[in-house]
């Protein structure tokens, strides 16, 4: 990218403060990732960005933005004054998307954003040249910032669309006016801010307020939620789902390391283990389709996608045993997919379930916690640590309908407990699954059973 003053003070209706033109070769809000030509963001939350300009100079920054006093601003590089940085960051992101006009697509939904996104990029990049939302970059300033880190000359922009409360995805939508969205699953992950599953749906539809009148959405088909939602929308519907909807599936083969299914006959297959993740694939599909990709493109972007990390992913432990590590997030959805997927697959030896608590889950949260027991049995697993506060509520519903089955409850201080009893237990040819909510930190269990 290549942006003068004159620009960026036009795209993010700015005062220049300085006099001398300066062209910017990229854009940070983290002043520690400057490097040399960028323009620095300081961004208002915890902390006030403004306050480590100097360290963005120090690290090559040519252009600031700025909303605070201009008498506190700068001398040393330009200057361009504005009353809001966010806004401003956004608005140049705008700017940067209209003048290189790639298709954009837009995921969003309650799980499987960051899966999907990553399968949708691997199959468009068989023909196109794309780029997609690095990590988990889905909010107001992670969209924006994805988008002015395109490479020039992209085609197929792929972006994730995350959200904590109404109205957010709105803005993200407005911003990138996407031309297909594709909504994963209706969850009841952020119950807690949004009060009903309605509710939740309504703020997934959102997607659709920036989507272009002709363009395309793609919704699971047994959602009706998101089925009774779309009738008056102009833009082309597609539904997907496992044996269910326009593009429906059929699954064949499902092991550790991959799940084989077919769609009109065709064979397709991933490298991961879940109907859920099938789900993911059918959306890939349907927006491949929609530009033109033939069936062999197709396969190829779906068997070699690279998934982002710690999401149902396959490790080994120290001593040979197979951890199922999907710890970076956690809803009862998700946590209950996972459960029934790990039940099925094979194992030599026993099937050990690691929970933590899910969070966020508002007033319902015992209750959501205990529900997981329809996932769980005393044949399919053998031992089940607990882990948290929340969790408790699955403890009673597992001691009720399975007395003899070996549950062990840990407190949140107790985890490294908890690890030395799981380590002390766990055998070469076991299997073990662990999730629960990011903020209960079992990656740090997951790192110690790899030790
Ligand atoms: P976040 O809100 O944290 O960005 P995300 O929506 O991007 O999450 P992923 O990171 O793709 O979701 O997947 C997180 C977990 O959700 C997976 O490891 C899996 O357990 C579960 N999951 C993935 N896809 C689906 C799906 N289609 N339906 C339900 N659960 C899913
Ligand atoms: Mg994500």
């Amino acid at each position: 990218m290549n942006f003068t003053t004159t620009i960026i003070k036009k795209a993010v209706q700015g005062e220049v403060l300085t006099e001398n033109e300066v062209t910017v070769t990229g854009v940070e809000f983290d002043s520690r990732k400057i490097s040399a030509g960028d323009l620095f963001v300081p961004l208002k939350g915890t902390n006030d960005g403004h306050e480590f300009v100097s360290k963005a100079i120090e690290n090559g920054a040519t252009a600031t933005l700025w909303s605070n006093d201009p008498a506190t601003a700068p001398e040393d590089i330009a200057v361009i004054l504005v009353k809001d940085t966010l806004q401003a960051f956004q608005a140049l992101a705008s700017y940067y998307l209209l003048e290189e006009n790639p298709d954009v697509i837009a995921i969003t939904g309650s799980n499987g954003k960051t899966t999907t996104k990553d399968m949708t990029e691997s199959v468009l990049s068989q023909k196109f040249r794309t780029y997609k939302t690095q990590g988990n970059y889905n909010n107001d300033i992670g969209l924006p910032y994805t988008i002015l880190h395109m490479p020039e000359g992209t085609e197929k922009l792929i972006l994730e669309m995350g959200m904590d409360h109404a109205g957010e995805i709105s803005v993200l939508s407005e911003l990138a006016e996407p031309d297909v969205a594709a909504i994963t699953i209706i969850g009841e992950a952020h119950i807690e801010n949004l009060g009903s599953r309605e509710k939740i749906a309504d703020a997934k539809m959102e997607i659709t307020t920036g989507l272009a009148p002709d363009g395309l959405l793609v919704i699971p088909a047994d959602e009706h939620l998101l089925t009774e939602r779309v009738h008056s929308l102009s833009q082309t519907i597609e539904t997907f789902g496992i044996q269910s909807g326009e593009l429906s599936a059929s699954i064949l083969n499902e092991t550790k390391g991959a799940t084989v299914f077919s769609v009109d006959d065709n064979g397709y297959q991933i490298p991961l283990p879940g109907s859920y993740n099938v789900q993911n694939a059918l959306i890939a599909m349907a927006i491949g389709r929609w530009f033109g990709l033939g069936t062999d493109e197709i396969f190829q972007g779906l068997a070699y996608v690279q998934v982002t990390q710690n999401r149902t992913q396959w490790l080994k432990a120290g001593n040979g045993a197979d951890i199922l590590s999907d710890v970076y997030n956690a809803n009862p959805t998700a946590m209950g997919l996972v459960l029934d997927t790990f039940a099925k697959l094979p194992t030599e030896g026993r099937r050990l379930a690691v929970l933590a608590d899910m969070l966020e889950l508002g007033e319902e949260s015992y209750a959501l916690h205990a529900s997981m027991v329809d996932h769980i049995n005393d044949q399919d697993f053998q031992e089940i640590y607990l882990y948290g506060e929340e969790i408790k509520g699955l403890k009673v519903a597992l001691a009720d309908r399975y007395p003899t089955l070996a549950v062990h409850h840990f407190n949140k201080e107790a985890k490294q407990q908890m690890i030395a009893t799981i380590k002390a237990s766990l055998k070469a040819e076991d299997s073990i699954v662990l999730k629960g909510s990011n903020g209960m930190g079992l990656i740090e269990v997951v790192e110690a059973l790899q030790e």
